[in-house]
This record gives structure tokens, C-alpha cells and sequence, in this order.
């Protein structure tokens, strides 16, 4: 069981998988977060909110990023996506940092190609 919750501890979220790698993002928004997401479908995901979350749209406005209203931290966005699955993007920050230790990063251009590339792109 992978368990994440934000720095106060009113979001939490818990996953029966770890998966194999965590993406990081170069896009505008989570550029600025700093998020390594890893990706989820909503039935692999138990999302508690103690405090109901704080929701950011932006761009496209398809993906729903959820931040606590006490602590700030982003702790996952939601995201209907084109083939009709629902994905949880977990930023992996909000869990042990013990457990990525050895888990491969995979870069995101999602400033640029939209593409994973080979490298970081800052
Ligand atoms: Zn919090």
C-alpha cells in the first residue's frame, strides 16, 4: 500500500501499487510545483479530504489539480482523459521519499514537444 497526504495531513490518498516510474513535468504549472507524478486510474485510488480540497484549472483546463487550503501542497490532479479513463496523477512528493529512491524518473516536454525525452529539460 503507497500512502501520500500533503504536509498538514488534511488530503490524503492511498495506492495498492508502486509503479516502475514517476514523471516530472517542465509545463508552466508543474514546472512550479515540482511534482513527480505517478499515474493512476481512479479505481486504484482511495482519496480522503478532511478538508475538501482547493481545485486549479488552467490552460485546456482538462486536468484538476487539487491543493490543500491549509498547508498549500499539491497533492494530485484528476484528468478525464480521451479514452474515457479516469486518471489520478499522484505527486509522489507527498510520500515517503524512501520508497523512490530507486524509481526511474521519465522526463515530460510538456512545455514544448509534449513528448517524454531523454533528459531534463529546465
Ligand atoms: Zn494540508
Amino acid at each position: 500500500m503507497i500512502e501520500a497526504s500533503c504536509h498538514c495531513g488534511n488530503i490524503s490518498l492511498k495506492a495498492s501499487k508502486l509503479l516502475d516510474t514517476v514523471t516530472s513535468c517542465n509545463c508552466s504549472n508543474c514546472y512550479r510545483i515540482g511534482a513527480l507524478w505517478a499515474y493512476y486510474t481512479a479505481d486504484q485510488v482511495v482519496i480522503t479530504e478532511r478538508v475538501k480540497s482547493n481545485i486549479y484549472l488552467w490552460g485546456n483546463k482538462l486536468r484538476s489539480y487539487h491543493n490543500c487550503t491549509n498547508c498549500g501542497c499539491t497533492t494530485h490532479y484528476t484528468q478525464l482523459r480521451d479514452d474515457g479513463t479516469n486518471r489520478v496523477a499522484i505527486n509522489t512528493r507527498m510520500e515517503n521519499p524512501e520508497l523512490f529512491k530507486a524509481i526511474p524518473i521519465r522526463y515530460f516536454d510538456g512545455a514544448g514537444s509534449f513528448k517524454y525525452i531523454t533528459k531534463k529539460i529546465t
